[in-house]
């Protein structure tokens, strides 16, 4: 197939694709799909090898939040049974990081809900960093607060942050049918200042809102601009008790289309199969495994994932290996310019101008996401195509962090 050959070659030579060609990715078929797969996979061995890394959530704060992500379970209004907390002492996420830790993470997330973060509200962070790195001075650190002050993100730095997470979720056009008490340009910025202050960016997007093939694409397009290190790719949990409760629009092979459609436009860049792996991967997440090089351990910010030790299990199974703490993840020209970036607190994207597209928004949405069609009302339609309806796989998180419970690692 020529448009495959054509993307392998491009990826191989670290190239972004056209955007037609992204689009066409979406649109092949589930006769091509193996095809599809394997081109994405010799992109993704060229600049990973057969490496996953692991990343474990911490949900410093959960609920609660005054912000209304149409997609998210802790929204203003939502009826999600899920755990609701305020903030975790800095030794009880120490250890539910800890746990992550021991399960072969090499990245902790530290996510709180909320519109942004107030200097108290760093100075909690700044400690719980703190505690984490003085059991494991080797992990790295991606903090999710939302919606960044002037002089916070240097702030964390300064603190040992390594990263910080802010997603685009979805494209410009259709931003504001997604959430109304915040901007795209909202989170824009926010990246913006993530980056400028020398962290690592990682922003990423949500499928499955009921977005067209084109707002997927602008937003990868956007990432890209942006210069985002890890692109997060989280597939909508529809929560019961959300507006987007009944929008089961994907299917395993719609999701291995879209991460293969990241992996071509981000040839060189950590893709991540984030939140909904379980839920619309399902059988299918080991093919998952050779288009992104990248998963989250355990369980999500406010639903469970599959056991840890079935993560490991997976990814031996396939064939791939756990990342290694002293191994490094971007390709030695992408860890550069990542590098230069934050020692000189500039911005650190790699192939294109910075500044001219997204950003990530309020924590991120890493285990639920929105939909475009989206309003603030409980949508009442049935799905069109994809999935029938699924909520029995989503089970809200009742172990870990802000329980009793250990963490699922
Ligand atoms: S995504 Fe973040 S900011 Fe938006 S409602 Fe959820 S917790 Fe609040």
């Amino acid at each position: 197939m020529d448009l495959l050959d054509t993307l392998t070659a491009k990826g191989l030579r670290g190239e972004v694709p056209t955007r037609e060609e992204a689009l066409a990715v979406l649109a092949t078929t589930d006769d091509e799909l193996l095809d599809v797969v394997a081109a994405a996979g010799k992109v993704r061995r060229r600049w990973f090898g057969r490496r996953v890394k692991l990343n474990y959530l911490v949900n410093l704060k959960s609920g609660l939040c005054p912000e209304d992500c149409s997609y998210c379970s802790q929204r203003l209004g939502s009826k999600a049974e899920i755990l609701k907390y305020t903030w975790l002492k800095p030794d009880q996420a120490a250890d539910a990081a800890r746990a992550g830790v021991a399960g072969g993470a090499k990245r902790v997330c530290l996510v709180a809900s909320g519109r942004g973060p107030t200097d108290r509200d760093i100075d909690r962070v700044t400690d719980t960093m703190a505690a984490i790195k003085d059991a494991d001075p080797e992990v790295e650190i991606c903090v999710c607060l939302g919606l960044l002050s002037d002089n916070q993100a240097e702030r964390l730095k300064a603190a040992g942050a390594d990263a910080y997470n802010h997603n685009l979720n979805t494209s410009e056009n259709t931003y504001g049918a997604i959430t109304k008490t915040h901007t795209y340009a909202d989170r824009v910025d926010t990246v913006q200042k993530a980056h400028g202050a020398g962290l690592s960016a990682c922003s990423g997007l949500i499928a499955g809102m009921g977005e067209t093939d084109e707002d997927l694409v602008d937003v990868v397009f956007a990432l890209r601009e942006l210069g985002s290190d890890s692109v997060p790719v989280n597939f909508l949990i529809p929560f019961e008790g959300t507006p987007l409760a009944k929008e089961w629009n994907l299917t395993p092979q719609r999701c291995l289309r879209i991460l293969a459609m990241v992996r071509f436009v981000n040839p060189d860049t950590e893709v991540r199969i984030a939140g909904g792996r379980e839920v619309h991967l399902r059988t299918m997440q080991p093919l998952g495994l050779h288009i992104a090089n990248s998963i989250f351990l355990g369980d999500y910010l406010t639903s469970e994932g599959q056991a840890g030790q079935a993560d490991l299990d997976m990814i031996k199974d396939a064939g791939f290996e756990v990342e290694g703490a002293g191994e490094a993840t971007l390709p030695r020209h992408r860890a550069d310019v990542a590098e230069a970036a934050q020692a000189g607190g500039g911005c650190g994207t790699a192939a294109s101008a910075c500044g001219s597209g997204g950003g990530c928004g309020p924590c991120g949405g890493h285990s639920h996401a929105p939909a475009v069609t989206a309003s603030a009302e409980p949508a009442e339609e049935t799905p069109e195509d994809g999935d029938e309806l699924r909520s029995d796989l989503v089970k809200v998180r009742r172990r870990g962090a802000g329980t009793e419970l250990a963490p699922n690692a």
